[in-house]
């Protein structure tokens, strides 16, 4: 059999490596346009930075190692013009001789990704402005940015954050303009807002709510036009407000394309003609928890599926893929920041009936030297307990608790599951109650009605409702350095001998920092006969947001 795979990166080159494994018969031939094939794009970001220094860990294959080891015929610089599904070849043109050739298959696999998103702006055509996709983009953007002192970041998504992150870290001036009002799109505000304060404090310039509207060319700098009507001067731009599928080959080619733009496939990774299949970001996959059709440009998704298509193409269509949850992890400078599932905007938008907890836990326990914080919230539905979705952010550890919440998820775990697993504790790792279990325990709380909780958004509807005090549990000198306004100030430590001077006709919005005080005086009014909800995620995150 004859496999042609377009594409030999991430999704591309799984499936050639897999196909090997499994059969010294077939042929395997890979066209990839650019000029290296396998190569790291996640780490691309760092080699600019100067965190990753040699420029050959980048490419994990070359075409000669690929056919040393694995047989695999690769053809670099080589584009697929197009597909011809009923003779079964692909029109294929050598980029550097201009050779145009056909070649045909037995099955063809599409992993062509995705490509950044690039609006019809005036001068968006400027060699000041660049884009960050593949090896070559990254040396244009060294060489290009040299002798830059300022550069503007369009986008703060992913990778517009580790390129800006790479450029501070290089000395250089750097300013983000964001059109939404905050960065990376995959989590909540509130946790973005913690992003937002980390890397103005650390000099990054975020210009939120605003869109670049024009570039012009002013000798050797880029003028950036933005929506508020202000302007500035840079000397290079990095674009990178998002990526679309590559789709242009399957549409010619006559395959079906989803509603979201991504190549439709069924649960094989088969698209509509059943001897191409299609993996990777150019794909449109199945969401896992709600079951929609989604995009997620992702390179764990990538590499499984194109694992799984080598299988079935092998032994005919035994593996279906399963569905994606978009686990995702960002390091900017000191903060690490994670997410898993669906993300509260989503959830309301979408009308669900959902619960959230946020809790903030230590890393380690307490009393062990260099203890941070973990943020950590989960989304869940309070009926049966599903879980929708989760963020993690802080200093360390944030990869280990969305991993087990990715976990859980695909395990169909429910909500109230994560009070019950048993996680590796000592002091230097842990506290013996990971901030895993805590979420677990405070959402079971919710579920069974010991906890009424409200969200930092609900701040000011709770200011204005009548019969409704907020009461901080926190320190005397807490509350001095900062407290919601017209809230009554009553140690958690005092509480129980006050609690005659309190109010049983009001409901009492009850808060400390983070939320665990803000828990114990719950309990103490709720068993005294009052009525009291918490705020979740206490003055912490409340304070974030302001
Ligand atoms: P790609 O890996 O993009 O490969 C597609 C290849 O197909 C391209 O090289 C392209 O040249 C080639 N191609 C397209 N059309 C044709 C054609 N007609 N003929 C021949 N060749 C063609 N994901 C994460 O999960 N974590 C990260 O930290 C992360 N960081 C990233 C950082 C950067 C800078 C970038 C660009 C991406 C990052 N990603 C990350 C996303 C991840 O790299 C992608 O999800 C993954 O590579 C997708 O794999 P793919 O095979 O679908 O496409």
């Amino acid at each position: 059999m004859k496999v042609i795979i377009v594409g030999g990166v991430a999704g591309g080159a799984s499936a050639a490596t897999r196909l090997r494994r499994l059969s010294e018969e077939n042929e395997i031939v890979i066209f990839e346009r650019s000029k290296n094939v396998s190569f790291a794009n996640c780490g691309l970001p760092y080699y600019i930075g100067g965190v990753i220094q040699e420029r050959t860990k980048l490419l994990l294959q070359t075409p000669k190692s690929f056919k040393d080891r694995f047989n695999v015929d690769v053809r670099i610089q080589t584009e697929i013009l197009s597909i011809n599904k009923k003779a079964k070849t692909v029109e294929a043109k050598n980029l550097a001789t201009e050779e145009v050739y056909i070649e045909s298959y037995d099955k063809l696999l599409l992993s062509p990704g995705a490509s950044p998103f690039i609006p019809p702006l005036e001068g968006i055509h400027s060699d000041k402005i660049l884009t960050l996709r593949n090896v070559e983009d990254m040396d244009k953007i060294i060489l290009k940015t040299s002798n830059a002192k300022k550069v503007a970041v369009v986008g703060g998504g992913f990778i517009g954050l580790e390129i800006a992150e790479s450029f501070l870290e290089k000395g250089l001036d750097v300013t983000i303009v964001e059109f939404s009002n905050q960065v990376m799109g995959v989590v909540d505000f509130e946790i973005a807002s913690i992003i937002h304060k980390h890397v103005e404090e650390k000099g990054l310039k975020l210009i939120l709510e605003t869109a670049v509207e024009k570039f012009t060319e002013k000798g050797e700098k880029i003028v950036l036009s933005l929506s508020n009507g202000e302007e500035f001067e840079v000397d290079n731009a990095i674009f990178s407000i998002g990526v679309k599928p590559e789709n242009g080959l399957a549409k010619a080619a006559g395959l079906e394309i989803g509603k979201t733009g991504g190549i439709a496939v069924n649960e094989f990774l088969q698209t509509s003609d059943k001897d191409i299949y299609a993996v990777g970001d150019a794909i449109e996959v199945t969401n896992f928890i709600n079951g929609l059709k989604t995009l997620i440009p992702l390179a764990w998704p990538a590499n499984r599926q194109g694992r799984i298509v080598a299988d079935n193409i092998t032994n005919g269509n035994e593996f279906s893929y399963k569905g994606s949850l978009g686990t995702s992890i960002l390091k900017i400078l000191d903060l690490n920041v994670s997410s898993v599932g669906l993300n509260e905007k989503f959830l309301k938008q979408h009308n669900y009936h959902y619960k959230t907890v946020t809790v903030s836990r230590g890393s380690r326990a307490g009393y062990y030297p260099n203890q941070t914080t973990i943020v950590l919230k989960i989304l869940f539905n309070k009926k049966n307990g599903t879980i929708y979705g989760a963020q993690a952010i802080g200093k360390k550890g944030i990869d280990k608790r969305i991993d087990i919440i990715a976990t859980a998820i695909k395990g169909r775990m429910k909500v109230t599951d994560l009070s019950n697993l048993e996680l590796a504790y000592a002091p230097p790792f842990n506290s013996a109650k990971d901030p895993v279990n805590i979420a677990g325990y405070v959402a079971e709380n919710i579920i069974n009605g010991e906890l009424e909780m409200i969200n930092y958004d609900e701040v000011s509807i709770y200011q204005n409702k009548e019969n409704h005090l907020f009461l901080d549990v926190r320190t005397k000198e807490e509350n001095e350095r900062g407290a919601i306004s017209n809230s009554l100030n009553i140690d958690l430590n005092t509480l129980r001998g006050k609690l005659d001077t309190l109010d049983k006709s009001k409901t009492y919005i009850i808060y400390c920092q983070v939320g665990l005080r803000g828990y114990l005086a719950h309990r103490i009014l709720k068993n005294n006969g009052f009525n009291c909800k918490n705020l979740n995620g206490g003055y912490s995150i409340w304070s974030k947001v302001q």
